[in-house]
């Protein structure tokens, strides 16, 4: 018997496996579409030239590496406030809003979850179904139970607005319920603004705690439009948690840059719940790095960086809507009769394809083409070289 004998081997990841699996695969044309990130189409993770630019900039400062405060670095915090609220939001000089730097979305996910753990007697959070896969573990792992609340529609591929509301209803009143701003993962399937102010009158109804995750701004229609929900929540006048991600709109993965951002009713609020925040932020990881919000407060806050940055975001989104509308198109001309165009329609990086788990076991098996079990696949991970080969592939299984 020794110290780690009683240990057994914990599942493993299931798109982190999936990862394993490809890398092993031989073949020359495999293609990996089950991880969640934006690839050129040289099947390249890009560096922005924005974020280049401001790296550039901040080297050549030669700048100490003092620790950041607990919060993070202030004008980073201010920008995130802006790029979620809008320059014109009365909501910026209310002293009604917190921003914590986080370590990516993950990072500021359980920031709120180890804080609301400790607000709340009742810990029971409410995920979308089906939602991102770390969303349960995550909270779970937090202490809270995890409840799923209707989703996604298979049948149509859109959002099943009435049995969402339903299940939200349905809740203990004051449930903490998740909610993906824009670009849901794994669905690609949004709410549209009428959608949201019903689903904001059910949580201020039933006095649930909005949470809401917000990883991929800019890659629905623009950055302004993607803020939606996150606007409509904070006209309802409701407290709320957001957690923000930069992994994917600046292409910064490793750097981890995300932020937590909390909407109190009051200055004097603000002070006692940054106070706690900061005891969760101090007993966990004491400060955020430095560089990544360095180079993303740069971007933000420089008017000639942020134009370039939009034009890059901009690119990525018009890249992975080419992509959608190629898979369509490849898949009817390889003789493909069921409806497919929902692709088209589906927003951000992933597509709930409505490949069965068998289809994606021979897509792997037979063709090298790696896809999640769910079905979900990453549009960000075609590109010209490789279409033809996956709608070819997907096509054979299809028929
Ligand atoms: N939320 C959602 C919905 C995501 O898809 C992801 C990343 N795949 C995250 C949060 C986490 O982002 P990060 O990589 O910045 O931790």
């Amino acid at each position: 018997m020794t110290l780690f004998s009683p240990i057994e081997m914990a599942p493993r990841d299931p798109i982190l496996g999936l990862n394993e699996a490809f890398n092993a695969d031989t073949r020359a044309d495999k293609v990996n579409l089950g991880v969640g990130v934006y690839y050129d189409e040289n099947g390249k993770v890009p560096l922005l030239r924005a974020v280049q630019t401001a790296e550039e900039a901040r080297v050549a400062e030669h700048a100490a590496r003092a620790y950041l405060p607990m919060e993070g670095l202030a004008p980073y915090d201010q920008a995130v406030q802006t790029l979620l609220f809008g320059t014109d939001s009365p909501l910026l000089q209310s002293g009604k809003l917190i921003t914590a730097q986080a370590l990516g979305g993950t990072g500021a996910l359980k920031l709120g979850a180890d804080f609301l753990y400790r607000l709340l007697d009742k810990r029971l959070v409410a995920i979308s179904d089906p939602s991102w896969e770390n969303h349960r573990a995550l909270f779970e792992a937090a202490g809270f139970e995890v409840v799923n609340y209707p989703y996604y529609n298979p049948t149509t591929h859109g959002v099943d607005l009435e049995g969402m509301l339903q299940g939200i209803e349905a809740l203990p009143e004051g449930s903490v319920v998740l909610l993906h701003a824009c670009c849901h993962n794994p669905t690609g399937a949004d709410l549209s603004f009428a959608d949201w102010t019903r689903v904001i009158d059910v949580v201020q109804r039933r006095k649930h705690v909005p949470f809401l995750d917000i990883a991929y701004q800019g890659f629905g229609d623009n950055l302004q439009d993607d803020a939606i929900a996150v606007r409509l929540f904070a006209e309802s006048g409701l407290p709320m948690f957001i957690a923000s991600s930069f992994s994917k709109s600046f292409s910064l993965y490793g750097e981890r840059v995300g932020a937590l951002t909390l909407v109190t009713e009051s200055k004097v609020e603000s002070a006692m719940v940054m106070s706690q925040l900061k005891r969760v932020i101090r007993t966990n990881y004491s400060n955020p790095p430095t560089h990544g919000a360095k180079v993303v407060a740069k971007v933000l806050t420089d008017p000639a960086l942020y134009e370039l940055w939009e034009e890059e975001l901009a690119e990525m989104r018009d890249r992975i809507r080419l992509m959608r509308q190629a898979l369509v198109e490849k898949l009817k001309a390889a003789g493909v009769t069921s409806d497919v165009e929902f692709i088209q329609h589906q927003r951000g990086m992933f597509s709930y394809s409505g490949l069965t788990q068998l289809q994606v076991a021979t897509l792997a098996e037979d063709f090298g083409i790696y896809a999640v079990g769910s079905g979900r696949i990453c549009v960000a991970a075609l590109n010209h070289g490789n279409i033809d080969h996956v709608a070819n592939a997907m096509a054979q299984v299809l028929l």
